[in-house]
């Protein structure tokens, strides 16, 4: 992808004593008090603010955190604990500012972070006014936020339309990069593993993946509903079957390709949703009518894996069963310690997903870890980020 790189106009001397705008993504889970609970994000965007600070520029920071009304501070939507944490993280003040739209004070050298944007009106409508004040503040701006890639914000969307320069920051880089090698120029075979829930929210995913991929594994309530689609019974298992013509037609697409959907030859079942319900493998024409399917079985995690391991390629959103529920994990852990050892790249993302890979300590064995859910869902649809976008074509004047 032709986009603008934060660190080559750092290397060209076009950072050096200018004013920098950073888009972070800052929007970090906090407790009733306002403590911040888990700080990934925040360490995820020390880097490019780092990078800006060592070249000399005078750095302004911003993010949303949580969901503010537009025009209403409320103290439980500042980005204050935020500030306190990244002086902590970087041994330095940090000063916050609010009311920031029409000025800020910073000097080279110098960090400001700038109060939540979504208090901003006109953010989320991505009104152009508020993006010309805000481009008006910067001679870079630097989009690191690839959480809200997906989003055409005033701050992620129109000041990259109207700042004089508008680059990729280096997490928002990564993310293009390991995105471009597992779909755009895939070492073959391309496995993806669409599995979770629910088919309806991944279903233009499947059909998108099904256009690109080698090899389909669906797992979890999915895979139930593909169950059903190819005649077994799945009693009373999570499943779509008003969906079922849909699942059909992703097999259609990919067996016209040569290539296949795996249904599971067995699975774990249990009589309630419940972590301590006693577990049984059964056939997957064995199913009865009161089960409930929670987990992939071992002999189809088994021909799972095989393939995994062969994959040139991987791209992975969803586990395979109530991955919660240690009876109802090890489909999933298979799946993840297959993953892990597979020498194909690999990519990861979805909020559960990661809390798999997490609950596995699989991390460094994963070739990247998308940070952004939404995005990473949209990426896979086959949409284009209205991020990318605005940036390639920003690259291109
Ligand atoms: P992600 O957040 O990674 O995109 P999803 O939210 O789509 O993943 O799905 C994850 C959820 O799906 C998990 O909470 C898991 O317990 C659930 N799940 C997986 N398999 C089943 C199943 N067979 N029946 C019911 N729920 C399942
Ligand atoms: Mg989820």
């Amino acid at each position: 992808m032709n986009i603008l790189r934060f660190q080559d106009l750092i290397a060209q001397g076009r950072v050096t004593g200018r004013r920098v705008f950073i888009r972070a993504d800052l929007n970090v889970p906090q407790d009733d008090t306002g403590r911040i609970t888990e700080d990934t994000r925040i360490r995820a965007s020390l880097p490019c603010i780092r990078m800006a600070l060592d070249a000399g520029a005078a750095v302004m920071v911003t993010s949303h955190l949580g969901r503010p009304t537009e025009g209403a501070f409320k103290p439980e939507d500042s980005l204050a604990p935020v500030a306190q944490r990244i002086g902590e993280l970087l041994g330095r003040e940090v000063p916050l500012r609010s009311g920031w739209v029409d000025g800020v004070d910073v000097a080279p050298g110098q960090l400001v972070l700038l109060e939540n944007c979504r208090l901003n009106k006109g953010e989320k409508k991505n009104d152009e006014g508020l993006a010309r004040k805000m481009a008006a503040l910067c001679d870079v701006f630097v989009h690191d936020a690839f959480g809200t890639a997906h989003r055409a914000e005033a701050s992620t969307y129109g000041i990259a339309r109207f700042a004089k320069v508008a680059c990729a920051g280096p997490l928002l880089s990564a993310e293009i990069d390991a995105i471009t090698k597992a779909l755009r120029a895939p070492k073959r075979p391309l496995v993806a593993i669409v599995a979770g829930s629910k088919v309806s929210t991944k279903l233009t995913i499947l059909q998108s993946l099904a256009e690109k991929v080698d090899g389909l594994i669906v797992g979890g309530g999915i895979a139930n509903t593909f169950m059903l689609a190819a005649g077994l019974p799945i009693g009373k298992s999570l499943a779509e079957p008003d969906l079922v013509e849909q699942a059909l037609s992703v097999m259609r697409a990919m067996k016209a390709r040569g290539a296949d959907v795996p249904i599971p030859l067995d699975v774990v079942v249990a009589r309630e949703f419940k972590a301590d319900a006693p577990a049984s493998v059964k056939a997957a024409s064995d199913v009865a009518a009161e089960d409930l399917i929670l987990d992939i079985g071992p002999k189809t995690a088994a021909q799972l894996a095989d393939k995994l391991k062969a994959a040139g390629t991987i791209v992975w959103n969803g586990p395979v069963g109530v991955f919660e529920f240690d009876a109802f994990a090890k489909g999933t852990e298979t799946i993840a310690r297959a993953i892990a050892a597979s020498p194909g790249f690999s990519i990861a993302g979805g909020g559960d997903t990661l809390a798999a890979i997490a609950k596995y300590g699989i991390e460094k064995d994963i070739g990247y870890i998308s940070t952004g859910g939404g995005a990473f869902l949209e990426v896979l649809e086959g949409k284009t980020l209205p991020a990318f976008e605005i940036l390639e074509k920003r690259a291109n004047e």
